[in-house]
Protein backbone atom coordinates (compact mmCIF):
# COMPACT_ATOMS: atom_id res chain seq x y z
CA UNK A 1 0.00 0.00 0.00
CA UNK A 2 2.92 2.57 0.33
CA UNK A 3 4.20 1.76 -2.46
CA UNK A 4 0.78 3.68 -4.27
CA UNK A 5 0.93 6.45 -1.63
CA UNK A 6 4.47 6.66 -3.11
CA UNK A 7 3.53 6.55 -6.73
CA UNK A 8 0.55 9.40 -5.92
CA UNK A 9 2.89 11.63 -4.06
CA UNK A 10 5.31 11.40 -7.12
CA UNK A 11 8.45 9.21 -4.76
CA UNK A 12 11.34 7.91 -5.51
CA UNK A 13 10.44 4.14 -6.45
CA UNK A 14 13.25 2.90 -4.37
CA UNK A 15 13.19 4.66 -1.13
CA UNK A 16 10.11 6.67 -1.53
CA UNK A 17 11.29 9.28 -0.14
CA UNK A 18 12.99 11.97 -2.93
CA UNK A 19 10.97 13.42 -5.13
CA UNK A 20 10.44 12.14 -8.72
CA UNK A 21 9.81 16.05 -10.48
CA UNK A 22 11.53 19.39 -9.33
CA UNK A 23 8.31 21.55 -9.88
CA UNK A 24 4.30 20.74 -9.00
CA UNK A 25 2.17 19.79 -11.69
CA UNK A 26 0.37 23.25 -11.71
CA UNK A 27 3.61 24.66 -12.62
CA UNK A 28 2.90 24.31 -16.55
CA UNK A 29 6.00 25.69 -17.57
CA UNK A 30 8.17 23.35 -15.41
CA UNK A 31 5.95 20.10 -15.07
CA UNK A 32 7.83 17.62 -16.74
CA UNK A 33 11.56 18.50 -14.94
CA UNK A 34 12.61 15.77 -13.42
CA UNK A 35 15.49 15.71 -10.44
CA UNK A 36 18.22 13.01 -12.56
CA UNK A 37 19.21 11.15 -10.06
CA UNK A 38 16.64 10.46 -6.64
CA UNK A 39 17.84 13.56 -3.96
CA UNK A 40 17.76 10.93 -0.99
CA UNK A 41 18.94 8.09 -2.33
CA UNK A 42 20.96 8.51 -5.57
CA UNK A 43 19.65 6.29 -7.82
CA UNK A 44 19.06 6.91 -11.37
CA UNK A 45 15.46 7.02 -12.46
CA UNK A 46 16.35 6.58 -16.54
CA UNK A 47 17.61 3.33 -16.26
CA UNK A 48 18.99 3.51 -19.43
CA UNK A 49 19.23 5.81 -22.26
CA UNK A 50 15.09 5.74 -23.86
CA UNK A 51 13.70 4.10 -20.76
CA UNK A 52 10.47 6.93 -19.97
CA UNK A 53 9.07 6.36 -24.11
CA UNK A 54 7.27 3.01 -22.74
CA UNK A 55 5.48 5.86 -20.53
CA UNK A 56 3.69 6.64 -23.47
CA UNK A 57 1.70 3.24 -23.55
CA UNK A 58 0.60 4.06 -20.23
CA UNK A 59 -0.33 7.60 -21.67
CA UNK A 60 -2.41 6.23 -24.54
CA UNK A 61 -4.38 4.07 -22.23
CA UNK A 62 -5.05 6.80 -20.24
CA UNK A 63 -6.60 9.16 -23.07
CA UNK A 64 -8.40 6.25 -24.56
CA UNK A 65 -9.61 5.74 -20.75
CA UNK A 66 -10.81 9.35 -21.09
CA UNK A 67 -12.41 9.27 -24.29
CA UNK A 68 -14.46 6.53 -23.59
CA UNK A 69 -15.27 7.91 -20.09
CA UNK A 70 -16.22 11.23 -21.58
CA UNK A 71 -18.04 9.07 -24.17
CA UNK A 72 -20.44 6.87 -21.99
CA UNK A 73 -21.13 10.29 -19.48
CA UNK A 74 -22.41 12.31 -22.94
CA UNK A 75 -24.55 8.73 -23.87
CA UNK A 76 -25.84 8.84 -20.12
CA UNK A 77 -26.51 12.85 -19.75
CA UNK A 78 -28.04 13.18 -22.98
CA UNK A 79 -29.91 10.80 -26.14
CA UNK A 80 -28.86 12.99 -29.06
CA UNK A 81 -25.12 13.65 -28.59
CA UNK A 82 -23.38 16.26 -30.47
CA UNK A 83 -20.22 15.34 -32.04
CA UNK A 84 -18.80 18.52 -31.69
CA UNK A 85 -19.51 18.94 -27.84
CA UNK A 86 -17.84 14.99 -27.29
CA UNK A 87 -14.95 16.34 -29.53
CA UNK A 88 -14.17 19.68 -27.77
CA UNK A 89 -14.82 18.14 -24.30
CA UNK A 90 -12.27 15.65 -24.91
CA UNK A 91 -10.24 18.07 -26.21
CA UNK A 92 -10.18 20.53 -23.40
CA UNK A 93 -10.00 17.53 -20.44
CA UNK A 94 -7.11 15.89 -22.46
CA UNK A 95 -5.28 19.70 -22.12
CA UNK A 96 -6.46 20.14 -18.58
CA UNK A 97 -5.41 16.48 -17.50
CA UNK A 98 -1.86 15.95 -19.63
CA UNK A 99 0.41 17.32 -16.68
CA UNK A 100 -1.05 14.73 -14.43
CA UNK A 101 -0.99 12.02 -17.23
CA UNK A 102 2.63 12.88 -17.97
CA UNK A 103 4.02 12.72 -14.75
CA UNK A 104 1.57 9.71 -14.02
CA UNK A 105 2.98 7.66 -16.87
CA UNK A 106 6.37 8.27 -15.93
CA UNK A 107 5.66 7.13 -12.79
CA UNK A 108 3.98 3.74 -13.37
CA UNK A 109 7.02 2.99 -15.87
CA UNK A 110 9.48 3.77 -13.17
CA UNK A 111 7.31 1.49 -10.98
CA UNK A 112 6.16 -1.13 -12.77
CA UNK A 113 8.95 -1.79 -15.40
CA UNK A 114 12.17 -0.54 -13.38
CA UNK A 115 14.62 -2.67 -12.25
CA UNK A 116 15.08 -0.19 -9.12
CA UNK A 117 15.90 -2.69 -5.66
CA UNK A 118 13.33 -2.96 -3.29
CA UNK A 119 14.40 -0.45 -0.54
CA UNK A 120 15.94 -1.31 2.48
CA UNK A 121 16.13 0.87 5.43
CA UNK A 122 19.53 1.37 6.60
CA UNK A 123 20.32 -0.35 10.24
CA UNK A 124 20.73 2.26 12.84
ZN1 LIG B 1 15.32 7.47 -3.73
Amino acid sequence: MSALIALIKGECPQCRDGKVFTNKATNLRKFKNMHENCPSCGVRFESEPGFFWGAMYFSYAYSVASFILIGFFFFKLSDDVNLTHYVLSVIIFTLITSPLSFRMSRLLMMYIAAPYRKYQKPKA
